[in-house]
């Protein structure tokens, strides 16, 4: 599918992490015409959070900031396919989220009307409407009674791995080397301009650095002297043995933590909260589990039924407000893409269309130019959940 390439002395760009990364060095070369770029990625294509996420997709975002970059990005995922000639499995098989009380209603109204304003879609379900679509939900929980949906119709899901295959061979086929195995260990940064990288293969030269590397971004930006508004996180990731087809699409708890969706081979794809305290172990806890399965019981007690197959971890760059950070930093040609929390997965084309953006023009993309580290200095959070600078709680 790719090459396997030795590191060439110098770059144009060198790009580390390749999730994201392996975006940005697609439309780098496809879009910006630049192509003499390298992907370093200390373990394999899709061994981060790229290849372990729970592959929903969706732009329900209500803030200003947030809404056209992921309505931007759903439209990157809608003509992906035809765009690197790979099958990523696009699937939008539509996205409902559940509310379970009046005012909860009204608050999803208001973010429907906010997608509508951005050019995405959206409807508010009510309960006659979720019952036909969903008669398996449990409408008489005395606590969390399902009360309707704001549904998106184009929102669904896409074959995680798969996203960053069809990205590397169509970056590798414009040139681009990516190089596994190779982990960044320093930066070579003189007068305040970064010129190039320290790695297990060896020092490698570039005019620009972009770092994308998620849960690890504290520690690779702490190699080169910064400190980042960030903590790292664990998320883990639930599969049910193969069930027939009963899911019609994404569904979340509006009173809780848990999202489902089911694969093509039947399983069910559930998740929750975060494990609750920062780490950098790719694997989780049991008492999460627990709770991850009572936010399931509590909407759809037959999952209760279904016996789990296999469960991870991924490490997740929780940014102080829930929203991302796609921007340069004070050294000059170094530049910084990271803080996506745990939906980041959705944001993949348009992250990486957006940070080669960047590194070609050194000036953000019009749909993310909210996403720059002097908002934490100038109190221009993004804050789409509204719980403040509690990363674990985003
Ligand atoms: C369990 C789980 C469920 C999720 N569910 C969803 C979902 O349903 N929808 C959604 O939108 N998002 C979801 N997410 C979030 C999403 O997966 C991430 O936000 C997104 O994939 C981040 O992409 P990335 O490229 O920034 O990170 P990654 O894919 O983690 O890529 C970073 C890469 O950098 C590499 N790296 C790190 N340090 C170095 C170094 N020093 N040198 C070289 N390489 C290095 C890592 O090996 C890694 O491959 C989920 C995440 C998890 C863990």
């Amino acid at each position: 599918m790719w090459r396997d390439p030795e590191p060439q002395q110098h770059y144009d760009v060198i790009i580390i992490g390749a999730g994201h990364g392996m975006a940005a060095a697609y439309y780098l070369a496809k879009v910006y015409g630049i192509r003499k770029v390298a992907v370093l990625e200390k373990g394999w294509l899709g061994s981060g959070n790229t290849g372990r996420n729970t592959t929903i997709i969706r732009s329900n975002y209500l803030l200003p900031g947030n809404e056209p970059f992921y309505e931007f990005s759903m439209k990157l995922w809608e003509g992906l396919e035809q765009d690197f000639n790979f099958n990523a499995m696009v699937s939008q098989r539509g996205i409902l989220n559940l509310f379970h009380s009046d005012p909860q209603r009204d608050a999803f109204a208001r973010r429907g009307n906010s997608m509508l304003l951005a050019g995405a879609d959206a409807v508010l379900l009510d309960e006659n409407l979720i019952r036909k679509m969903c008669p398996f939900l449990d409408y008489e929980n005395a606590r969390f009674p399902v009360k309707g949906a704001l549904w998106q119709p184009r929102g669904g899901t896409v074959r995680h791995d798969a996203v960053v295959w069809g990205y590397a061979r169509g970056a590798d086929r414009l040139g681009v080397d990516i190089i596994q195995n190779c982990e960044v260990t320093g930066f070579d940064i003189q007068d305040g301009v970064c010129r190039g990288v320290e790695t297990t293969k060896g020092p490698i030269k570039a005019n620009n650095v972009g770092v994308s590397v998620a849960g690890s971004s504290s520690k690779v930006m702490a190699q080169a002297g910064m400190r980042l508004p960030m903590e790292s996180h664990v998320l883990q990731a639930f599969v049910s043995e193969g069930l027939k087809p009963c899911l019609p699409g994404v569904i979340t708890f509006g009173a809780g933590h848990f999202y489902v969706s089911q694969s093509d081979k039947g399983g069910l794809v559930f998740g929750g909260d975060l494990d609750g305290y920062n780490s950098y172990a790719q694997r989780g806890n049991l008492p999460t589990v627990e709770d991850v399965c009572e936010g399931g019981m509590a909407i759809m007690p037959m999952i209760g039924k279904a016996r789990l197959l296999r469960m991870w971890g991924g490490l997740m760059d929780m940014s102080m407000d829930g929203s991302p950070i796609i921007d340069k930093t004070h050294i000059s040609g170094l530049y910084f893409n990271g803080g996506w929390c745990y939906g980041g997965f959705k944001a993949t084309p348009a992250s990486g269309y957006c940070m080669a953006h960047l590194l070609a023009t050194d000036e953000p993309h019009h749909t993310a130019t909210a996403f720059r580290f002097d908002r934490f200095n100038k109190g221009l959070m993004i804050d789409e959940k509204g719980v403040g600078a509690q990363p674990n709680l985003h």
